[in-house]
């Protein structure tokens, strides 16, 4: 019987002492390309405010620079500045043969987003996840030989703003993580970034789609209900940039280089301008401080920088592709090559310290803090926090779990670092039990052998049952 006891007793300090299952923890990352910080202020949108009731909002966060579409979504995936993710543009570029692509041809030149990192689908999967990936700058390409599980890549000409075609794509991405038990799922919608630069950033037009954005996240918050997905998945909604005004028409002295005194298209070999107020030029050879000097201070809202002498803060110098001279303006300016050829009311692709630049940030889920408002943060923080929410290591990267951790209620990482921490209490508790109940059975076992040979020696054999020798011998 003592036996039994003590085995007893051991099964239950096991079970006591066992690691907490924790509940699964899901992520959709859905990025509203071009949603200012600041585009709920004029607008009732009650989805949004019930998600930040619900879960954590940031006051804004902060894009990596270049503060364009492709780059600052490869930093949200990757957790890397620019300058060390390698997609430094939109638009892929051969300086030798001048060729351009772009936007959305770009998003098909695999060696433009294949050059060194991993975006997270590709950790996630190699970690025994399952990805998904809709429409999401990335998407296309793949990684060292890896794509992401499951992917939809937008069509040629793809009508970005049509509300029905935004609820069919959520009803699908709902249906990747019902329906092929997806971990991770990326989602981009084209807007509000479109009609903010067509009809500027104080546009009744731009407030509309912003109605649309809010409409929509409600309907993909009831869709993980009804999928059944609430106990598991966390969303972040955010964006890659944000908008400003630019001001044209006499305004303002418009930066148009070919007016500019001792500056000359003769001495550039290629050049990206005529991109809202960010441009780069790669000199002739032997024409690089003629050029500069030209440049420098020309305007007093025009920014040139040689390449080693970018601004630590932009963290955009460090990688060949970037081009000797980079240039950009201030908000309500753009950059013009031979003559103004921009006729966009908003812009993005300025400093990414302009408040104008900021994105919004909201996160909901089993994860997340309730009712919480965080100051602002880099954007590169968040690639870390998903990695953290997900359970898996992350790759090397710039962000900081640190700049997040404080969104998060205190269990959350299935394989995290709080995890981590119980586990080994547990596990210490559950040693340190067992080598009692060892010590425990080897006393009363040495008492009990004590005891026979006393009574052997007195002439009364007892022995012990079978099954609790059997038992002995497992110890
Ligand atoms: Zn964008």
């Amino acid at each position: 019987m003592m036996w039994t006891k003590c085995l007893c007793l051991l099964w239950a300090l096991s079970a006591l002492c066992a690691p907490v299952n924790k509940q699964r923890q899901r992520m959709l990352l859905i990025s509203f390309d071009g949603f200012r910080w600041d585009y709920d202020r004029d607008v009732d949108t009650p989805n949004l405010d019930q998600m930040a009731m619900d879960g954590v909002k940031a006051q804004y966060i902060t894009p990596p620079y270049l503060t364009i579409t492709s780059p600052t979504h490869f930093t949200l995936l990757t957790g890397l500045y620019v300058e060390n993710h390698g997609v430094i543009h939109n638009m892929w570029f051969n300086t030798t043969t001048t060729e351009k692509k772009p936007y959305y041809q770009t998003l098909f030149v695999n060696e433009w987003w294949d050059n060194g990192s991993l975006p997270i689908w590709i950790t996630a999967q190699r970690q025994g996840l399952k990805a998904g990936s809709l429409h999401f700058p990335g998407t296309s390409s793949s990684y060292q030989g890896e794509v992401a599980m499951v992917r939809e890549v937008e069509p040629i000409l793809y009508n970005y703003k049509n509300e029905t075609a935004w609820r069919e794509n959520s009803d699908k991405v709902m249906g990747w993580f019902r329906d092929q038990d997806l971990d991770f799922v990326s989602m981009y919608f084209g807007e509000p970034d479109g009609t903010g630069h067509r009809y500027g950033p104080d546009s009744p037009e731009r407030q509309e789609m912003v109605k649309q954005v809010d409409r929509t996240v409600g309907y993909i918050r009831h869709l993980a209900e009804t999928h059944g997905l609430t106990n598991s998945l966390n969303i972040i909604v955010t964006a890659d940039h944000g908008m400003s005004n630019v001001y044209r028409n006499g305004l303002v002295e418009e930066i148009t280089l070919s007016a500019i005194p001792g500056f000359s298209f003769r001495d550039i070999a290629f050049h990206l301008v005529d991109f809202g107020p960010s441009g780069m030029l790669l000199p002739k050879p032997g024409k690089l401080e003629t050029v500069y000097s030209a440049l420098k201070g020309a305007h007093p809202h025009l920014h040139v920088y040689k390449k080693e002498d970018m601004p630590e803060h932009l963290h955009f110098a460090k990688n060949d592709r970037i081009l000797p001279i980079i240039l950009w303006a201030d908000p309500g300016y753009v950059i013009n090559g031979y003559f103004p050829v921009q006729f966009h009311k908003g812009e993005h692709g300025f400093d990414n310290q302009e408040m104008d630049m900021k994105p919004f940030f909201r996160a909901a889920g089993p994860a997340f803090r309730k009712n919480l408002e965080v100051g602002p943060f880099e954007s590169v923080n968040i690639y870390p926090l998903m990695c953290h929410i997900l359970g898996i290591e992350p790759e090397v990267n710039d962000g900081h779990l640190n700049a997040t951790r404080n969104m998060l209620v205190t269990s959350t990482g299935t394989r995290g670092e709080n995890r981590s921490i119980l586990q080994n209490t547990l596990t210490g508790i559950a040693a340190v039990a067992g080598f009692l109940a060892v010590v425990f059975v080897v006393v009363t076992s040495r008492q009990i052998l004590k005891r026979k040979r006393k009574d052997k020696r007195s002439g009364s054999v007892q022995h012990l049952p079978e099954e609790e020798n059997t038992k002995q011998t497992g110890f």
